[in-house]
């Protein structure tokens, strides 16, 4: 104990950047390039962290999925690596990084509340807060330290596939949700130093800003695109919310795969150091995105030396490699002793990189809390996730006279149909990034379908029927009251999502036409972003609900369809007419949208 307290590193009571400083200067190169490395989980082993003082490890989207492995199983594979760390020569502890971006979705039984496009519509700062303490609750759970969330994209282009991980078009509406760090972080207190990254407790994850800059404004939505505007539009539209994460002390940016004017974000020096570091004070660490250096240079991966050259130099302070890490490891120290890459420059990322780790209190804590295991999918955190899906919900169209609202429905009808696989598929009602990368049909973990909580909801003298697929024939000659038809979009992730067309998969508006026809209908729409809405199928259907990706509490939707809670949400992404229209802005003259930004109907009359 004597020894700890006369190192300073070691010695809580110090500040953080006298431990920097002190750690930092007992470190030799090959440490020092350990540290800025990220290896995925696969390739780590207790050894491979201890003898290379590796930073940290991931389990990113493009990590095998760790089927149905519970919260416990992952604590016990991340402190297994953690031990590793903590026994190399200056037990510098590693943080675990994952996609924990709508709850710790990773993980069986989790508690999954909606993506953001779905809490951009609830337009409430403190609910998304509360939402990202419970996720770091349920994240620390699992043993990982650090989730890459919030995404602070502005979609610009409902036509990007990661449009439904932004939460509006709107940069003040983005910007007023970056309360995700707070809650994942903790609050700092009012003399916190500006730009140092900040962690409350050893409940709290570190959160990531992402994906700096200007991801959400690519060409015609493409992933990974080109985003071609002036300096003023990329500041005013897409950098604003990085200050504002930063000035609740975020422990990590991620550089976007994407370019700006041509040039790779990756290896934009002026971006990455002159206005992120320099200019917004960031004083915490600029991280990688996964596998990014390798996509530099065509062929993929080809000229791998030259690419760390052009990222560490432009400002990555951690590379998230995530397999290649021996290679990583000799290039950076080749591109250390030829000059190319100053000795200045990685200590200043070892100095950021520890500053978090010591910010984290990883020194104190770095083992998991097993206490915490009670609160995944607890109670409270779903009772919160139901509370958001309420509020996100928008209602667009409520009846076929505006004077006679169709919705709320009656709870005690005779019999009711449910149909459409979106109404009794879990998978389909989390999206991407549930259990696996691309997330997937099914019960993928634990949680209520539509169809449960219709059959929840609904009164003991009511028959609810339900058909996936029904046919004209298999609807006549029954007595329905109404119908409520579940229709949307298959999970996807990343460029997979990049779609033109923007239709309803899976001939959705046949199954709502067909259904209509027949019966008076509900249609709730299950997507990540707004779809085509031909004119014939809105005047068919007597009631349409935009439910987002609302994760695995479908109760919120059958709390306010049956009048329980009003509707509250707003759109927070414009809704086109036609694709032709895209992108749309609304501050153009020009702007014809079918549902403009920030539309919502309440289900009482409307006057
Ligand atoms: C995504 C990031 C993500 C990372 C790690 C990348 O493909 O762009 O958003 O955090 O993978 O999974």
């Amino acid at each position: 104990m004597g020894d700890m307290i006369n190192i300073v590193y070691k010695n809580e009571n110090e500040p953080i950047e006298a431990r920097v400083k002190d750690l930092l200067s007992r470190m030799t190169l090959n440490e020092k390039l350990g540290q800025m490395t990220q290896i995925e989980r696969s390739v780590a082993t207790p050894d491979v962290i201890r003898n290379l003082c590796i930073g940290s490890v991931l389990s990113g989207g493009g990590s095998k999925p760790f089927d149905k492995a519970t919260s416990s199983d992952w604590a016990d594979m991340v402190d297994g690596f953690q031990k590793g760390a903590l026994e190399s020569r200056l037990g510098i502890p590693i943080f675990y990084g994952s996609d924990a971006v709508h709850g710790n979705n990773n993980v069986y039984g989790t508690t999954v509340f909606p993506h953001n496009v779905g809490l951009g519509a609830t337009r409430d700062p403190d609910l998304v807060e509360r939402i990202g303490a419970a996720t770091a609750l349920e994240t620390r759970a699992s043993g990982v330290q650090y989730a890459f969330a919030p995404c602070v994209a502005v979609c610009r282009d409902p036509r990007w596939g990661r449009c439904y991980e932004s939460y509006s078009e709107d940069t003040q509406l983005v910007r007023k949700m970056t309360s995700l760090v707070t809650g994942l972080q903790g609050k700092p207190p009012q003399d916190h130093p500006k730009g140092y990254p900040y962690v409350a407790g050893r409940n709290n994850v570190m959160a990531c800003a992402k994906h700096y800059v200007g991801d959400g404004g690519t060409d015609k939505g493409k992933n990974e695109g080109n985003t071609i505007i002036p300096y003023e539009d990329l500041e005013t539209i897409h950098m604003l919310p990085y200050p504002d994460c930063i000035s609740k002390g975020v422990c990590t940016v991620m550089a976007s795969y994407s370019s700006w004017n041509g040039t790779k974000l990756h290896a934009h020096r002026h971006l990455l150091t002159d206005i992120l570091k320099e200019k917004m004070g960031f004083k915490g660490i600029v991280i990688s995105d996964w596998e990014a250096l390798d996509r530099f240079s065509d062929p993929h991966g080809s000229n791998y030396r030259s690419a760390v050259s052009s990222a560490v130099n432009a400002g990555i302070d951690m590379v998230m490699v995530p397999f290649r890490y021996q290679l990583f490891l000799d290039d950076l120290a080749h591109l250390v002793e030829s000059g190319e890459v100053p000795m200045t420059r990685i200590d200043d990322a070892v100095e950021r990189i520890l500053r978090v780790k010591f910010a984290a209190r990883l020194f104190e804590y770095p083992m998991t809390d097993r206490s915490l295991l009670d609160v995944v999918g607890s109670k409270p955190h779903r009772e919160l996730a139901r509370e958001a899906v309420r509020k996100s919900l928008v209602l667009l169209k409520n009846g076929k006279d505006p004077k006679k609202p169709f919705l709320p429905l009656d709870g005690n009808a005779k019999r009711v149909l449910v149909a459409g696989k979106h109404a009794d598929d879990l998978g389909y009602q989390c999206g991407g990034w549930t259990a696996t990368w691309e997330g997937t049909s099914g019960r993928i973990t634990i949680g209520t379908t539509i169809l449960d909580a219709v059959r929840e909801a609904i009164g003991n003298n009511t028959e609810v029927v339900y058909k996936e697929n029904p046919t004209t024939e298999s609807l006549s000659g029954q007595d329905f009251s109404y119908a409520i038809v579940a229709v949307g979009e298959a999970p996807y992730v990343e460029s997979g999502g990049d779609n033109s067309e923007l239709t309803i998969p899976f001939k959705g508006d046949e199954l709502l036409k067909l259904v209509a026809a027949k019966i008076p209908t509900l249609a709730i729409l299950i997507s990540g972003r707004p779809l085509l809405l031909e004119p014939s199928l809105l005047e068919t259907l007597d009631a349409l609900v935009a439910a987002w990706l609302p994760g695995t509490e479908g109760n919120g939707i059958t709390d306010v369809i049956f009048g329980d809670y009003e509707f509250h949400g707003r759109l927070p992404v414009s809704w086109f007419k036609s694709v032709d229209q895209l992108p749309m802005d609304a501050h153009q003259k020009s702007y014809d949208p079918l549902f403009p930004l920030g539309y919502g109907l309440n289900s009482k009359v409307q006057p």
